[in-house]
């Protein structure tokens, strides 16, 4: 690897198989969100280098398309043998660049090689059918195809997991793709892409461009030979991305944010209901769209669910991940902890009540990082800005409620429907309020959702299209449909 005249890494983009600088020369810095040191430089691409990822990926379709499946599934699970070969490398660089505890980096790392599996596995299933035909002489079948050339929008919260979880259908489908990382994690999905040339895929398969966001964004978007896009991130994006689809009638998935709702019933088990939500709440110091957003406690119960989560934060290891018995890092960035205050000085102006952190972390080891303290908040009033926006912060926001049907007004009573969590163990009512929440996804007395075999996303203005599973796999799947003439 070439280094700065500082000493500093120089880190390349994936294109047409070949590990290559931005055109422009130019690169930017990647820091550790945990004492503001740089990582690497980065290439910092635009709009040329994105148009070269397109053409490789182009070029490479057809003969990627006409492979048989079980073909491109060996592709992918050499990658995944990569990929668990060097796992604890990449968590390092994922604690490094997001800030996230190794463990959590590690779960990424298992997620990404599960979706390599899954996929290289579940493509050779992607049957077509032969339908019964009213017309005589002709015989009608179905075939799944490759969508094309797609365009990958990778954030930053997820840096590693989130790239296989869309290129692992993509490429065992049959299509190709350009990715383009979020430029806070750039250096993860550059790690990765060293990965995919060391499984020796065909030039252009798949194709790394780092740099500019709008730039690159806008190339996937006017593009003609790019056929999808599939996003996660904001729902700000989201729309501006669905808007740009639009003029060219573009395949789309969009995994947008989230404003989950977290229920306790008064007859929930709350020793494991308090250890769940609090495992939630603080993963990836609450930089996660499924994170619990809004926790509703059943009047009985609120106020011994306020002092066991007090205390729980009170008493959490935040510091740099990689260091043992630390639980949680730092934001991504300081942009990200000035996000939070405002939030929290928001909240405690309409009169919530502050009962643990409310601050940026104190002392020297926290003095150049972007470190919040775990926070709980309790007495939360519904106008409080945190209630209709996701938080993305370690910050506990607990409000109080008395029946089943009041809580699950609250609960749908926001624009996002990505993920709802529900405590209780009367499974009447964990059935009954479960089909009741306008989600995607609902956890009953369980908050991790996330598996490569299980359907993934939202409704509302929490997205479209879903990423694992069998649905993962239809994202980057056409039905083409065959009429043949049968004479005799
Ligand atoms: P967040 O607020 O979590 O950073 P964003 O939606 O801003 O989420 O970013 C998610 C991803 O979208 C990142 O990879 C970012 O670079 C990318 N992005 C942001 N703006 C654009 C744009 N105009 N075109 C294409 N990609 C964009």
């Amino acid at each position: 690897m070439t280094m700065t005249p500082q000493g500093l890494p120089v880190a390349a983009m994936l294109i047409n198989g070949r590990l290559v600088p931005a055109l422009s020369g130019e690169t930017s810095i990647s820091i550790n969100p945990a004492d503001g040191i740089p990582l690497a430089a980065i290439p910092y691409g635009d709009d040329r280098d994105a148009k070269l990822a397109v053409d490789a990926a182009a070029a490479a379709f057809p003969a990627w398309a006409s492979l048989s499946a079980a073909v491109r599934a060996k592709y992918l699970h050499r990658v995944a043998d990569i990929l668990e070969h060097r796992r604890d490398e990449v968590a390092l660089v994922v604690t490094n660049e997001e800030g996230k505890p190794l463990r959590e980096a590690q779960g990424e790392l298992q997620l990404s090689v599960d979706s390599l599996r899954w996929f290289a596995e579940e493509a050779r299933r992607a049957y077509g059918s032969w339908i019964p035909d009213p017309v005589p002489g002709r015989r009608l079948l179905t075939q799944r195809m490759p969508v094309g050339v797609c365009g990958a929008i990778i954030p930053w919260n997820v840096p590693c997991a989130m790239i296989f979880r869309k290129a692992a259908p993509a490429l065992a489908a049959g299509c190709t793709m350009v990715l383009k990382p979020a430029e806070a994690t750039s250096l993860v999905a550059l790690k990765v892409a060293e990965l995919f040339v060391e499984a020796a895929l065909p030039d252009g398969v798949i194709n790394f461009v780092t740099g500019k966001a709008s730039a690159i964004g806008n190339v996937l978007l006017t593009d003609p030979r790019v056929r999808k896009i599939s996003f996660t991130g904001s729902t700000e994006v989201g729309r501006l991305l669905m808007r740009g689809a639009a003029d060219q009638i573009k395949r789309t998935s969009m995994e947008l944010g989230g404003n989950a709702p977290v229920i306790l019933f008064e007859d929930c088990n709350l020793d494991a209901a308090m250890a769940a939500v609090a495992a939630l709440k603080f993963l990836n110091a609450g930089q996660a769209c499924i994170g619990a957003n809004r926790i509703y406690v059943q009047s009985s119960i609120y106020d011994e669910v306020a002092r066991r989560l007090t205390e729980h934060a009170g008493r959490m290891k935040v510091g740099y991940g990689a260091e043992p018995g630390v639980v949680m890092g730092p934001l991504v960035d300081m942009n990200a902890v000035e996000k939070v205050e405002e939030l929290v000085a928001n909240a405690i102006q309409k009169g919530a009540k502050l009962r643990v952190g409310g601050s940026r972390m104190q002392g020297e080891a926290y003095e150049k990082g972007s470190f919040y303290a775990p926070t709980v908040l309790t007495e939360v009033p519904q106008t409080a800005r945190m209630h209709d926006e996701e938080i993305f912060g370690p910050v506990a926001a607990l409000y109080r409620f008395e029946t089943e049907d009041e809580v699950v007004e609250l609960a749908n009573n926001v624009p996002y429907g990505l993920s709802a969590y529900l405590f209780t163990e009367n499974m009447d009512r964990a059935i009954r309020v479960a089909e009741r929440l306008e989600t995607g996804m609902v956890g009953i007395n369980e908050t991790r959702l996330g598996a490569a075999e299980a359907p993934f996303g939202g409704v509302k203005m929490s997205g479209i299209g879903r990423e694992g599973g069998r649905e993962g796999l239809e994202e980057y799947l056409e039905t083409k449909l065959m009429a043949i003439r049968v004479r005799g």
